[in-house]
């Protein structure tokens, strides 16, 4: 496979220029992704997962700003990433807003241990994509700076160590927050139970598995 036979838009594939050809766990993904597929994958950090879920994320946001149309500003964000920790956030970060900037999408990155208030302004001022742990994203939207009900793109990153790490309760207080109409993928490198009955609870009874 590769990037022309996806047929993507060239600003949305302006990020893969560098690479020959999609990951296998891209080729893999895309096309039930694009196609609003809920999509369990169990695969590790270095296999191209971030762009598996973050190009199609783009895909999803890019036509959910063309149906509001152009004119009305966009405040709330459509697509939320939930990572373990502040390293992966911030790595994720960086791949979606390269990948976003040249389509015209704003992301944001939040966490705990660092100031509130240049994240706030950031989600004041509108953005498409947020990213962050679970801690931080549940506090801004308990103090109501974060509305999630827009919110139609969840990615659910190494879902079991967030879990492991005892964020279930505050993971499942933002999906809950979350629009009832969505579409969810989840990356873990293991699959135990919790993460199975977490699945189970939130997406699509038959999501895909890769
Ligand atoms: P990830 O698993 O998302 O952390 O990606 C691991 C590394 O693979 C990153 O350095 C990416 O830039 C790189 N990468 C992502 N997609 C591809 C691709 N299609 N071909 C080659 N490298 C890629």
């Amino acid at each position: 496979k590769t990037f022309a036979e996806s047929n993507l838009p060239e600003n949305v594939l302006d990020c893969c220029k560098t690479f020959e050809k999609p990951s296998p766990i891209q080729s893999h993904t895309w096309p039930f992704l694009l196609d609003g597929r809920d999509l369990i994958g169990i695969a590790k950090t270095g296999s191209g997962k971030t762009l598996a879920f973050g190009i199609p994320a783009i895909m999803h946001v890019l036509k959910k700003n063309k149906k509001i149309g152009g004119g009305s500003k966009k405040v709330n964000p459509t697509c939320l990433v939930l990572s373990p920790t502040r390293e992966l956030a911030v790595q994720i970060s960086d791949v979606l807003r390269e990948a976003g900037e040249p389509c015209g999408l704003k992301s944001i990155c939040v966490y705990g241990g660092s100031s509130k208030g240049p994240q706030i302004s950031a989600i004041r001022s509108g953005v498409d994509i947020v990213i962050g742990t679970p801690g931080r994203l549940r506090d801004l939207i308990e103090s109501n700076v974060l509305r999630l009900s827009d919110v139609s793109f969840v990615v659910l990153d190494e879902a079991d160590r967030m879990l492991d790490m005892g964020f279930e309760e505050p993971v499942r207080f933002i999906l809950s927050n979350t629009n009832k109409v969505r579409q969810m993928v989840m990356f873990s490198a293991t699959w135990p139970l919790d993460v199975h009955k977490l699945a189970q609870e939130f997406m699509d009874p038959n999501p895909i598995k890769v």
